[in-house]
């Protein structure tokens, strides 16, 4: 490892407010062996450094790494065929896609992050058959081969992987088909459906091998994939083993008006509160999308210290909604923020998506107040540092820190006109874009140099997914494709019209009246 000195016009080095950050002009972060050493003005850090190389100019921001808290895929579904439908839909349209290497995909996933500066991925992976502690290494591998941060997490289910509506789960919409077509869905899940012994041991495999940081760059963490789709002995297995090693938790949780409806027919009350009565809730635990939540739920998660992940691009892609992050801010909750499948771009740019949630909480009426350019940089940073188990080692540039950099030209920023007026922290997430994206250093190694990736022939990957993806379906991915047809006309009627008895939402963009 080495020396190095990387300048810019400005430094961001953290949010300190809704509209406040500690921002150096002319300023430069000296790193040493992965380690931020000292930020200050760059006139001053060059007399007082010898680095082995200075990066930037007075033409570059610097900026902390980003933090993408929730990823699932490398090839988006979209690119596998399996267009934008409502969640519940999806879920069964894209059974047939094809299936992606795992190392590739994850390989793939992260060249795109790292070219848009994001440098820390939480990785949440899902299959149709068990994870098992190879593919966990896959995973991994992949993020080590190409630089990048990794949290990992195996999503966990026992049940109702794919159905929970108003009527129900997996039992309920099984108790409506024709028997065969029944006998098909309970063997399609079957084999995910682990008892909770199993479950736990799987996880724990993972957690003794990576929970206790060894690795600079990995962490491990807790995933039960939703409240639905785990038993309460599940869960609350998964809650103490969390805590056994320390480590954080990530659920989807209330994503669509049906998995609330769910709640409502199992619980008599939505997933957040019946999380509440096993316990599970807590500074460790980040509930994603969130979409659904009540006023009280929204009460309890200010209340236990419980984190969100806002994935904006999901939300509209996938009809769930708008989860309503103005109320979340207000109430002092911790807002973090992902990708999920893919973005709004398709294409993994956190810069792209930090914008769009910048503008889509803009709910009319003076008195409302949307997430600033601020806010939105400390989910995409600092926030998602702490929910991904980077804690304070990521998210800020301070001494002491890691050194995840991120030099951004200010050409398409600045030019040919910006007022001086306007703040490099409003400048960026307005105006800034993957594309953009210059240098990037992980851990104090560069990882990308003049918008290329140091480690990965991105070449010879695209050649080698494109081959290993322009092949006929197998014959499995033909029999589920043929297989979520078949089941599509149920689905309707297993869902009804449910929104219709639903009271005033958190935000109103129009009236019919
Ligand atoms: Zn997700």
């Amino acid at each position: 490892m080495a020396s190095t000195l990387v300048r810019g016009k400005y430094v961001i080095c953290q949010i300190t407010g809704p509209s406040s950050a500690e921002v150096i002009s002319d300023g430069a972060v000296f790193q040493r062996d992965g380690e931020i050493i000292e930020v200050g003005r760059y006139d001053n850090l060059i007399e007082r450094y010898n680095p082995d190389e200075i990066i930037g100019s007075p033409s570059y921001v610097v900026m902390p790494g980003l933090v993408d808290n929730h990823f699932h895929v490398g090839i988006t579904p979209f690119q596998l065929g399996a267009p934008d439908l409502p969640l519940e839909l999806w879920l069964f349209d894209r059974m047939g896609s094809k299936e992606v290497d795992l190392y590739l995909a994850h390989l793939y996933a992260a060249t795109q992050m790292l070219k848009s500066g994001t440098t820390t991925m939480s990785a949440l992976t899902a299959s149709i058959t068990p994870i098992e502690m190879d593919d966990v290494k896959k995973i991994l591998k992949a993020a080590q081969d190409s630089g990048i941060r990794i949290s990992y997490g195996t999503l966990i289910v026992d049940q109702n992987r794919l159905v929970a509506g108003p009527k129900g789960g997996d039992k309920e919409l099984a108790s409506q088909l024709p028997s065969d077509l029944a006998t098909r869905f309970k063997s399609y899940m079957a084999p995910l459906y682990l008892s909770v012994e199993e479950h736990i041991s799987n996880v724990e495999e993972v957690l003794a091998n990576y929970a206790d940081n060894r690795y600079e760059r990995i962490r491990a963490i807790v995933a039960p994939s939703n409240v639905h789709r785990c038993s309460d002995e599940l869960l609350i297995a998964l809650k103490e083993l969390a805590r056994k090693y320390k480590v954080g938790i990530h659920i989807h949780l209330q994503e669509t008006v049906y998995q609330k409806l769910y709640g409502l027919y199992t619980w008599g009350k939505t997933s957040l509160q019946h999380l509440n009565d096993l316990g599970f809730l807590g500074p460790d635990v980040t509930c994603a999308h969130s979409v659904w939540v009540t006023d009280s739920d929204i009460e309890v998660m200010a209340a236990t210290g419980t984190n969100v992940c806002h994935l904006a691009s999901s939300n509209l892609r996938l009809q769930s909604g708008i989860a309503p992050v103005n109320c979340f801010l207000k109430r002092g909750i911790r807002v973090t923020l992902g990708t999920d499948e893919a973005s709004i771009n398709d294409d993994r740019d956190l810069l792209q998506e930090m914008r769009l949630i910048l503008k889509l909480h803009r709910v009319p009426g003076i008195e409302n107040t949307p997430p600033t350019a601020y806010q939105v940089f400390q989910m995409a940073t600092v926030n998602g540092a702490y929910s991904s188990g980077f804690g304070d080692h990521i998210g800020t540039l301070e001494p002491g820190k890691r050194a995840d950099i991120v030099l951004l030209n200010l050409l398409n920023i600045e030019e040919p006109y910006l007022d001086p007026e306007v703040s490099i922290v409003d400048a960026v997430i307005h105006r800034g874009r993957g594309i953009d994206v210059d240098t990037v250093m992980v851990d104090g190694e560069i990882v990308v140099r003049d918008g290329r990736l140091t480690r990965v022939d991105i070449e010879s990957l695209y050649k080698e997914l494109k081959g290993s993806l322009t092949r006929p379906p197998s014959p499995q991915e033909i029999e589920r494709s043929e297989f979520s047809k078949q089941l599509e006309p149920y689905l309707y009627h297993f869902y009804g019209e449910a929104i219709g008895g639903l009271s005033q939402p958190h935000y109103q963009y129009n009236a019919r009246y």
